[in-house]
């Protein structure tokens, strides 16, 4: 399964869930088996995915929230422009990715290596990641950023793997060093490497060559190679479409070499993600670089959050949660929450939420970051008419705070009346037309604003009971 598929399925398994009318812990379990599915098709391991699944319902903790209450009632999925409504299917999507991110970092940074100070980079893989291809762009890409870079083929073993290196460097301007005739790579790394630290070169590439699990010749002459050029950095290189077998190999690397950090080729072509994260589970270290083609600037710095983003097709989730908060701080949220339980859907909660939708700028443009919500939440080329329909109502709503709250309360608790009872004429005609005179709109558009707050104050008012989680506890939501 390429990175798209995988993206889609499980933003097709966020959105299943979206759907559902109410999110108890078969929805949640289902949705999670999706994704689980997702994953191991695209060859994450099993053990990764399973924990993943764990930790994800240690999070979203259903059966605290269902606590004493009917699971079923837990929440109502609401098609409204409430924003606390997403809440739980946020906590699920955030949840997922940040299991993700943790899968991918390892905690500690890869090392660095310093201008003007020689350092060590030795290269290890499987024959055929493109090692000897990224060692010439790790060297390009130091070369560019002003670092004297130099390549030693220490790969003694495939036939033509030095003229492929030296044809590389030729081609980037970077010093190479390396021997037709020599059978030992040890000595080659050696002297290779010393040559370059007395020419002041400050980054020292080696590429060995590519071996297997099984074969423990070459993985103990891969050992002393370590063991005599001490490098600063291990860099195991993993062609991306190595599939299921990525954890078992990287993990051998790990064992013989000190391995720091990964990169994983081929990213262009129609790669698995899994392998990344495997690799990184396997070696506990970062990638720290992706391939994305042949060429020698196809090769670009690996970034977690915007890699998961990318994987997910959620576009930009950071700034989704960012703006969310920015919106409705994390700390008042719980307190909105407590108010609704309540039951009181007043009309000024429906004004302060309307503010918040239109603080958050264009709803469709932040919600489309969320898989699958756009559509849902705003119907694609109705987000202009949307928004204006929100400033109307809400101008609507100022012209009847002038009057003073008093107006407001007693409104609210005529419509509440009037959901109450079945008699749909409770509100005065009157009291409409001296609404729609005070703020110069015609009746039609006060009837609607009243419409829209009925709508809202029903479904909210099936959250009445609802146990809310403590401050700062929001993702157990
Ligand atoms: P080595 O045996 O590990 O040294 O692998 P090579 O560097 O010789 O690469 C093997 C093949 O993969 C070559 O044909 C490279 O051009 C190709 N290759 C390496 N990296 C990438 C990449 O990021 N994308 C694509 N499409 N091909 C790559």
């Amino acid at each position: 399964m390429v990175l798209a598929q995988l993206g889609g399925s499980i933003s097709r398994a966020l959105q299943q869930m979206s759907n559902a009318t109410i999110i108890d812990e078969k929805v949640l379990n289902d949705c999670l088996n999706e994704i689980t599915r997702a994953l191991l098709q695209s060859d994450v391991q099993f053990k990764l995915v399973r924990d993943m699944q764990t930790n994800i319902k240690k999070i979203v903790n259903l059966d605290d929230l269902a606590a004493g209450h009917n699971k079923r009632k837990i929440i109502q999925q609401v098609k409204a422009f409430s924003i606390p409504i997403y809440w739980p299917i946020v906590g699920v999507c955030e949840a997922v990715f940040n299991e993700l991110c943790t899968i991918l970092d390892p905690g500690k940074p890869a090392f660095t290596p310093k201008k003007g100070k020689p350092s060590v980079v030795m290269f290890v893989g499987l024959q055929g990641s493109g090692k000897t291809t990224t060692c010439t762009k790790y060297a390009y890409y130091h070369q560019k950023k002003g670092y004297k870079p130099a390549l030693v083929c220490a790969d003694t073993f495939r036939a033509g793997a030095f003229d492929q290196l030296k044809q590389n460097a030729t081609k980037a301007k970077i010093p190479f060093y390396g021997s037709y005739t020599e059978s030992d790579p040890v000595r080659i790394a050696v002297e290779g490497v010393e040559r370059f630290k007395k020419e002041n070169c400050d980054l020292i590439i080696v590429d060995t060559s590519g071996r297997h699990k099984q074969e423990a010749a070459l993985f103990e002459e891969m050992r002393q190679v370590s063991e005599a050029t001490k490098p600063d950095l291990v860099l195991f290189v993993m062609d991306s479409s190595i599939g299921q077998a990525a954890f078992d190999q990287a993990q051998a690397f790990k064992q013989s070499v000190p391995v720091g950090a990964v990169i994983v080729t081929k990213m262009d072509g129609h790669a698995k993600g899994g392998g990344a994260l495997s690799a990184v589970a396997a070696t506990k270290s970062p990638v720290i670089f992706i391939g994305t083609g042949e060429h020698m600037d196809e090769f670009e710095i690996f970034d977690v959050k915007p890699f998961v983003s990318r994987l997910l097709g959620m576009g930009d989730w950071s700034g989704f949660m960012d703006k969310i908060q920015e919106v409705v701080p994390m700390d008042q949220q719980p307190e909105l929450l407590q108010k609704l339980s309540e039951g009181n859907f007043t009309l000024r909660i429906m004004y302060e939420q309307f503010q918040s939708i239109l603080k958050m700028g264009p709803i469709g443009q932040v919600f489309s970051m969320l898989p699958g919500f756009s559509q849902e939440l705003m119907p694609k080329g109705q987000e202009k008419e949307s928004q204006t329909k929100i400033k109307r109502y809400m101008t609507m709503m100022d012209s009847m705070t002038n009057e003073g709250k008093f107006i407001l309360h007693k409104l609210t608790q005529n419509l509440l009346t009037e959901l109450d009872s079945s008699n749909p004429k409770i509100m005065n005609e009157s009291r409409i037309i001296r609404i729609a005179r005070g703020c110069g709109r015609p009746i039609m558009d006060v009837m609607d604003m009243l419409e829209e707050y009925k709508r809202l104050a029903k479904v909210w008012s099936k959250m009445k009971g609802l146990k809310i989680p403590k401050k700062g506890d929001m993702s157990a939501l």
